[in-house]
């Protein structure tokens, strides 16, 4: 198993591997970049196939979070860790070692919720390390990043509607929505609420149920990437865009939630030939980083609202800079952000006119 010949490592500062004998804890840390701050990244808790896959998982995930906390403007580095091992399985000492380990790191990573964990076991870890975000449990705050999440999506796809359609506003649209879980469900009732005809689907049947409350059309999932809509918001997995899937797809613009939904970059290039519009994911994502950080930095004075609607700007200079210079929207949201990581922040506007 290579590490440095991996191609996902790309220059990470720290890869920490870490197996605790007491709770049978197997996890890793992956520090991609902290040139903007310190890194900040979920914790994602799957019961991985092999010890490789969970690396190319970790550093695939910390370095999408460099160019994802850049772009959304935050002052923080990219990281993202992951648990070897079945969330269902986990214990509190589980959450209890892997609050040591993140402390072990001193504050150089400081970690949150992804997929597999959760609010509490967040807060389980909080009781080891400060290094820790998406513990609130006010009344007015559960936490939970989602909902910034889904805000953000709305206003990336509201951006990219404007560029791939010419109109304003996402009224009268067709949305196919993959995935009514946290994300997916909040985006869906913003989605009805702007006038949106929304359909899509979930295998989980009580979260097709809460879709469908809300006044969307529930298809089976395995017909849904097949079937005429205006937009495709992925919300559930990655790597659901390949050869395969974009052949079939009928529509003209992809904006979703899920990370990293090409299964390779090339694919974008695919995208682009059957003048289907990719609206980068960690471009579009990033509400939930920006809610996290409000929460673990309250002193950064965070206006989340605002820097969650700023998300339509990043995008806009992200289309600008891909039409300018012939590239996917893909590989211009990765320029912009390693220009924001080299010139610590300073708004795009300004560097590429340099
Ligand atoms: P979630 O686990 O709450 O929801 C995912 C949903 O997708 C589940 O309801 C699941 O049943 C459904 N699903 C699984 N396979 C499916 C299929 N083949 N077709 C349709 N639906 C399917 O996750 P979430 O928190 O809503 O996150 C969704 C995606 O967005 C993930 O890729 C996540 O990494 C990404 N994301 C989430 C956040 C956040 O704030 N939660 C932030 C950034 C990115």
């Amino acid at each position: 198993m290579s590490v440095f010949s991996n191609r996902n490592f790309d220059q990470h500062e720290n890869v920490v591997f870490h197996e605790c004998r007491a709770s049978g804890l197997k996890a890793i840390i992956a520090i991609h970049d902290s040139r903007l701050g310190p890194a900040m990244g979920g914790c994602r808790m799957f019961p991985y196939s092999s010890d490789e896959a969970a690396i190319n998982d970790v550093l695939r995930l910390s370095q999408g979070m460099t160019y994802k906390n850049a772009l959304a403007g935050l002052a923080i580095g990219g990281g993202k860790a992951v648990i070897i091992g079945n969330p269902r399985e986990a214990t509190a000492a589980t959450w209890g070692a892997m609050g040591d380990f993140v402390q072990s790191l001193s504050g150089r990573y400081i970690t949150a919720e992804d997929s597999g964990t959760s609010v509490s076991a967040m807060q389980l870890i909080a009781q080891r390390t400060p290094y820790v975000t998406g513990v609130s449990s006010t009344q007015a705050h559960q936490g939970d990043p989602s909902p910034s999440t889904a805000k953000g999506v709305y206003f990336a796809m509201k951006e990219s509607v404007r560029v791939r359609y010419g109109q304003n506003h996402l009224s009268g649209l067709t949305v196919g929505i993959q995935g009514f879980g946290n994300v997916g469900r909040h985006l869906c009732k913003l989605l009805i609420e702007a006038g949106v005809s929304v359909f899509g689907a979930d295998p989980n049947q009580d979260n097709a149920d809460s879709a469908r409350a809300l006044g969307a059309k529930i298809v089976d999932p395995g017909l849904l990437m097949t079937l005429p809509m205006d937009v495709f918001a992925p919300c559930a997995m990655g790597a659901i865009l390949n050869s395969d899937t974009v052949a079939k797809l009928q529509t003209g613009l992809v904006c979703g939630a899920a990370n990293n939904q090409l299964a390779t970059p090339d694919v974008e290039l695919e995208l682009m030939k059957r003048e289907i519009l990719y609206a980068p994911d960690f471009a579009v994502n990033s509400g939930g980083i920006i809610d996290a950080f409000s929460q673990y930095s309250p002193t950064a004075n965070i206006n989340v609202e605002q820097q969650i609607a700023e998300i339509s700007n990043t995008l806009a200079a992200v289309f600008d800079y891909a039409n300018a210079n012939g590239v996917t929207a893909g590989s211009a949201a990765v320029k912009l952000a390693k220009l924001r990581v080299e010139n610590g922040l300073t708004p795009e506007k300004s560097l590429l006119s340099a």
